[in-house]
């Protein structure tokens, strides 16, 4: 046995909800498992938080924010505060790395070598934010003196999803904190107790009562959020069909101010003129397969010019068939669990589907079985997809890429590229500079790749168009605007 099996088997499993600076108990009896796909076992069974919960986190937060305890605290002295907090979840990058692999099913390797340090770059990158933001002075001319300051909004509730439960809950914690405000957070039923842990390490690290709140719960939970009238932000990150439920929850309740960073189905457009189609479709491959395709912007489908579409996809059927799935608490694993036994049938009924619509199986489809009682599934490529076929236009979230072949004209790649409701990702294959700067203007996408794929860095904004979401940005400081209103103080002189 590995020493990660060893740590499994007795680290302690945070499972309360986190409200007012202390671990207490629920006020609802209600509570829910939270199944490991590893194996199908119970991870941990946590209480399912109910109105009572919510008011008495919402109360906590309102407190917080009320009495000033963190938002008229000195930026610099936040900063520190912040600092410490990353500091923390920095040297406790192996717990928390454990604790999401367990619950989710990703890599070991994955979750100490990408989420957990990802984490704590982000905190760190916001505490830096804190005293170095500033306001404007309008243009008013000699007569008047008109300042523009950002204001924190107040209590956040942040509903995050189980793909990267850390770096998410970073996401909108580092940005959220950084401008004052107080937050609750809800992290989805499959994957909540890393984020519960933060919550443990953000209060050792200095953040005063009230500031930061977690509370276990599945969907109702969130919907209590989304719908209680003491809640200023909603910063939700999920599907098109929650993102849905929880704006019409804020227009329901007290309109409040709501984010939504929604789903994908990221194009990946490749010209016979690629620079290097072997690097190509290495990296398309990791675009699609890494984190089990369950990633919000996994370039989910291969536009592949006819000339050279059979050598790339052989090329990602090679990088893919050496992404054997494997115990994700062995750290040589590189594919690891599909989240739940939901999330493999939702994708394994996507396969059925693709074979209904007369899709090609060029690789994989089937389950495999590194440890008895799991939900993995070897990587999959659907060749010959039509752009009329729904595999083509719904977000699967699983480790399938469909393929779509086209001419080589721009306008027909751009056409199947634009062919989605999403509008989260997107890359072009090109060493003709002048095409791949058009492809890559005509894309309708919040971010996208020229000749590489999923570069990411804090300092740059992650969102989407259109079914991706709107009303803000995740990461950069275009996210201090999610949670800040504008304040104009005029002074006539
Ligand atoms: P989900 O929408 O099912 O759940 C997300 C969160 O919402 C969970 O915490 C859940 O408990 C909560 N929730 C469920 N019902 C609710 C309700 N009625 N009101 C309020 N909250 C509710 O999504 P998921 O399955 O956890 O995550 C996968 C989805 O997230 C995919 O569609 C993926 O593309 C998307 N995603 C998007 C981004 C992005 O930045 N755009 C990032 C990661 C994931």
């Amino acid at each position: 046995m590995s020493s990660w099996h060893d740590r499994a088997a007795t680290c302690r499993r945070p499972s309360a909800p986190f409200v007012g600076g202390a671990t207490v108990a629920p006020l609802t009896d209600a509570t829910f498992d939270s199944i490991g796909p590893r194996d199908g076992e119970v991870v941990a069974t946590l209480p399912a938080c109910g109105q009572q919960d919510v008011d008495r986190a919402v109360a906590a937060a309102r407190a917080a924010f009320t009495d000033g305890r963190w938002r008229e605290m000195a930026p610099s002295a936040r900063k520190v505060v912040l600092h410490r907090f990353a500091d923390l979840v920095e040297a406790s990058a192996d717990e928390l790395a454990l604790l999401e692999t367990l619950d989710t099913g990703k890599p070991i390797g994955d979750t100490t070598s990408v989420d957990a340090p990802g984490a704590a770059t982000t905190l760190r990158w916001y505490a830096e934010a804190c005293d170095k933001v500033y306001g404007e002075v309008a243009p008013t001319g000699p007569d008047a003196l008109a300042t523009i300051t950002r204001e924190p909004m107040g209590v956040v509730a942040a509903i995050v999803p189980w793909n990267y439960p850390m770096i998410i809950a970073a996401w909108k914690l580092g940005p959220a904190l950084a401008t004052g405000n107080s937050v609750v957070i809800k992290p989805a039923e499959q994957s909540p107790m890393a984020t519960i842990r933060l919550a443990e390490l953000g209060h050792e690290a200095g953040l005063p009562p009230g500031v930061f709140n977690v509370l276990p719960g599945e969907g109702a939970t969130g919907a209590a959020l989304a719908e209680h009238p003491d809640v200023d932000k909603v910063t939700f990150t999920g599907s098109t069909a929650t993102g849905r439920k929880v704006l019409a929850a804020a227009a329901g309740s007290n309109l409040k101010s709501v984010s939504l960073e929604l789903g994908g189905k990221s194009p990946q457009v490749v010209f016979a003129d690629a620079p290097d189609l072997d690097e190509a479709a290495e990296t398309i491959a990791w675009g699609i397969f890494y984190n089990q395709g369950q990633t919000c912007h996994a370039g989910s489908r291969l536009i592949v010019e006819d000339a050279v579409a059979d050598r790339v996809i052989a090329k990602v059927v090679e990088v893919a068939r050496g992404l054997v799935p494997g115990d994700p608490l062995d750290e040589a694993t590189q594919l690891g669990a599909l989240v739940s036994r939901e999330q493999y049938d939702r994708v394994v009924g996507y396969l059925d589907l693709a074979n209904d619509e007369g899709a090609q199986l060029t690789l994989g489809g089937g389950s495999a079985d590194p440890v008895a009682g799991g939900c993995y599934l070897e990587p999959t490529v659907l060749d010959r997809v039509g752009d009329d076929m729904r595999i083509a236009r719904e977000e699967i979230f699983g480790p399938v890429l469909v393929v779509q072949r086209f001419d080589g004209s721009e306008a027909e790649a751009l056409r199947l590229a634009n062919g989605t409701v999403y509008g989260l990702a997107g890359a072009v294959w090109s060493a003709d500079h002048g095409r791949a700067e058009r492809v890559a203007a005509g894309i309708r996408a919040g971010a996208v790749y020229v000749n590489c794929f999923d570069v990411g860095d804090v300092t740059a904004p992650h969102g989407g168009f259109g079914a991706s979401g709107f009303g803000g940005r995740d990461k950069s400081l275009h996210a201090l605007e999610q949670y800040t209103e504008l304040k104009t103080t005029w002074r006539q002189h």
